[in-house]
């Protein structure tokens, strides 16, 4: 069991590769809450999934555009669980916009969402893995945190930007017993490709050497490598599980 008496929070863990993840930390032995907006799906599967292992699963509602939520989504953890061993960074949303045609509106919440959600929530998990002195951060980025795609302007630039906030905020944890991470997901099966059409997801394909979507639980095995104490000289890194995406065709 990698993560038995560990606790861990998810957010975006309703649905895709949080609620894989979920499932995954579930199986090895954590306690985890599911954190997400609260029109999601999250309250249900946690009532399921609390009676089906032996670890707590709880569900929290959390927008990671809202601080006073993301702050209260720790204090709460730490309140009724005593401790927030591992996070997935995880909540994100996709966009796709020609850039001379975005507005401000769209823009801005695609950053704030998939940007500036993050460090929300990587902030509010360095103040209390600080105060325990472990902790393991696991932030979501992306392919095209790497490569550029037509049309996504917004995404790829807090994609980017994650990948490098990551490595800074490993420099600046390691210290302090705290470690984080990024991880790369090439094209997954979820909800989140429900926007594009079929021919455009037929090119995607072919651009992974492997010749296949990847599958929420491959990402969230990563998760969990990263999250547990057999990662635990890895930090400030982008893990790319991408199917060959970025090796090249
Ligand atoms: P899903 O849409 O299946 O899951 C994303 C979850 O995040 C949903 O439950 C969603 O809620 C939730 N969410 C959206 N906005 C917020 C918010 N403001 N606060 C909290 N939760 C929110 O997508 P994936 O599982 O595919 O995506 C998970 C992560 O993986 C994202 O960061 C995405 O960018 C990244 N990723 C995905 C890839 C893919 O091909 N699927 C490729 C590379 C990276 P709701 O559904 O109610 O909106």
């Amino acid at each position: 069991m990698l993560l038995e008496e560990k606790n861990v929070i998810v957010t975006g863990g309703a649905s895709g590769i949080g609620l894989a993840s979920v499932k995954r930390c579930l199986e090895e032995g954590a306690s985890v809450v599911i954190a997400d907006i609260e029109d999601s799906d999250g309250a249900a599967h946690a009532q399921k999934l609390d009676n089906q292992y032996s670890g707590r699963c709880l569900f929290k509602v959390c927008d990671v555009t809202n601080t006073a939520q993301v702050d209260k989504l720790f204090d709460d953890t730490v309140a009724e669980l005593s401790s927030v061993d591992a996070v997935f960074n995880n909540a994100g949303i996709g966009g796709l916009c020609p850039s001379d045609d975005v507005s401000d509106d769209e823009y801005l919440r695609i950053i704030d969402i998939n940007l500036n959600g993050v460090f929300r929530v990587a902030r509010a998990a360095l103040r209390v893995m600080y105060r325990q002195g472990s902790g393991s951060i696991v932030n979501c980025a992306s392919i095209l945190g790497v490569f550029g795609q037509s049309q996504t302007a917004a995404y790829t630039a807090a994609k980017g930007g994650v990948v490098n906030m990551t490595r800074t905020l490993g420099i600046e944890a390691a210290p302090k017993g705290v470690r984080v991470n990024a991880i790369g997901p090439g094209y997954i099966d979820t909800p989140l490709l429900e926007a594009l059409d079929d021919d455009m997801l037929q090119g995607l394909i072919q651009l992974h050497p492997i010749g296949r979507l990847g599958r929420p639980e491959e990402i969230a095995n990563a998760f969990l490598f990263l999250a547990s104490d057999e990662a635990s000289f890895v930090t400030g890194a982008h893990l790319l599980v991408d199917g060959g995406f970025t090796a090249g065709k």
